[in-house]
């Protein structure tokens, strides 16, 4: 069975992610870096759809923690098929860009950008390894990035600036791995019903009622969850380097 790795999936996106793996016949590692009950239910829905399910604490922030994850996961499933850097933070205060701090900056961009940088070079070391030895034929990673990527918010330009990193970190990968036949692929949420949304939930239901999105509804986790199966079953392996709007349209400049 292949096994995947999602990290920043007690909750949310990642969860909704992993819950679409499981269904699709994923062994998946649930990481969470503080939310312990949360990943605990997690698992438990990842685990009732007949497969394999653990669970591993571990702050993407810290170099040492992602390489525990990643061998963690081949210990536990003997494999790694795919890895999903999901996990991701918003600006603790949202802070117009002449006036925000350095430890916001700092914090953001160790979380959203250094952490996954370095989990993605560990991680595909150990699926060049896997291939080497016959373990695996190919790989994929995801990296849910957002439609921050690419549309300024001036009151969290730390986020913006961590979103449009991962974009250029998924082709720079895309381009070394495929030799590999590992493909890397980004994955552009647009507004998504989760607990990172629910300070600016009233505003976002207004915008969504006004035409925000031609689809007029707030995404689910879900929709990202079934984007990563697309990938994670194989029917987009001659794309790499692509970044994939999930957005409900909003992406599309309209008159
Ligand atoms: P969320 O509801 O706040 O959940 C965040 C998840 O990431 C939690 O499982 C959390 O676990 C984990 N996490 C946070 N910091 C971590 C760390 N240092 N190490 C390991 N795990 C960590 O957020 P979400 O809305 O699902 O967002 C998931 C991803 O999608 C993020 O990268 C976000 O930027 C992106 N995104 C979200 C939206 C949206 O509208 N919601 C739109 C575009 C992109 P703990 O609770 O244990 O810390």
């Amino acid at each position: 069975m292949p096994a995947a790795i999602v990290t920043g999936s007690s909750r949310g996106i990642g969860r909704g992610i992993a819950e679409s793996l499981a269904e699709a016949g994923h062994d998946v590692m649930i990481n969470y870096s503080r939310s312990e009950e949360a990943a605990n239910e997690a698992a438990a829905a990842v685990a009732g759809h007949g497969v394999r399910a653990e669970i591993c604490q571990a702050n993407v922030t810290e170099i040492d923690d992602g390489k525990n994850l990643v061998d963690k996961t081949i210990e536990a499933f003997g494999t790694l098929d795919l890895l999903v850097n999901n996990a991701g933070i918003a600006p603790r205060v949202r802070a117009d860009i002449l006036e925000a701090e350095t430890d916001s900056y700092d914090e953001v961009m160790a979380t959203n950008l250094r952490g996954p940088y370095f989990l993605t070079q560990y991680a595909a070391n150990q699926m060049v390894a896997l291939k080497a030895s016959g373990r695996i034929q190919a790989a994929r990673i995801v990296v849910i990035s957002s439609i921050s990527a690419f549309t300024s918010s001036v009151a969290r330009g730390e986020y913006c600036v961590s979103k449009t990193g991962l974009s250029m970190m998924t082709r720079l990968f895309a381009d070394r791995l495929a030799e590999h036949d590992i493909t890397v692929n980004e994955i552009q949420p647009g507004v998504i019903q989760t607990d990172m949304t629910g300070p600016v939930k009233e505003k976002y239901d207004k915008l969504i009622a006004e035409g925000l999105t031609p689809i007029r509804r707030w995404g689910q986790p879900e929709d990202i969850g079934r984007a990563v199966v697309a990938i994670a079953s194989g029917l987009l392996d001659f794309t790499t380097g692509a970044s994939i709007p999930v957005d409900g349209g909003f992406h599309i400049h309209r008159l």
